[in-house]
């Protein structure tokens, strides 16, 4: 299997993999970052992002996860696609399996893979739910 020796992974391509590899970059680490299936994150499937600083009038989620990847790599990231399939974090340097073709190994890796909705116990059709209250749905799940 290829072996690439790096400084610092960082597994996920939402807000907070791209806040680590920002701080990290710029202190001069060199970061790689895997997506994951996921390219931008869960703020790719939301239409209005009103809340975050530094957008006064709001910005589509999409558009704002294009954004993201571009600031990273002003300062230099280096952004894949690729999902980490499994990890190794008992010996050190740290290991982790691109899909499963590629070992790297990293003097520390950034865990940024988000979070899934907790679904009820109730019978319900979320999908369904989904489909008539989306963005209310999602941030009620997200309270779970
Ligand atoms: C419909 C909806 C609307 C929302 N609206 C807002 C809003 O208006 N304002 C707001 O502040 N927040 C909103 N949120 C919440 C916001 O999306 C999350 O808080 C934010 O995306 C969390 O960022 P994160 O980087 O922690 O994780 P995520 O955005 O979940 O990103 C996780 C990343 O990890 C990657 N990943 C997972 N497993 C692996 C693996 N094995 N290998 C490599 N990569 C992996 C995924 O591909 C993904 O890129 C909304 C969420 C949803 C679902």
């Amino acid at each position: 299997m290829a072996q690439e020796r790096i400084q610092i992974l960082t597994i996920g391509s939402g807000p907070a993999g791209y806040t680590a590899v920002n701080y990290a970059s710029r202190a001069g680490l060199k970061p790689v970052l895997y997506t994951g299936g996921e390219p931008g994150g869960r703020l790719t499937t939301t239409n209005d992002v009103e809340n975050y600083p530094g957008y006064p009038k709001g910005i589509s989620g999409p558009e704002m996860m294009v954004d993201f990847p571009k600031q990273a790599e002003r300062f230099g990231t280096n952004i894949r696609y690729g999902v980490v399939t499994s990890v190794d974090f008992i010996s050190y340097p740290l290991k982790a399996t691109i899909d499963e073709e590629k070992e790297i190994i990293a003097d520390a890796v950034i865990i940024s893979t988000g979070a899934k909705a907790k679904i009820f116990g109730y019978p319900l059709n979320v999908d369904k739910l989904k489909e008539k209250y989306f963005d209310k749905v999602c941030h009620l799940f997200q309270r779970f």
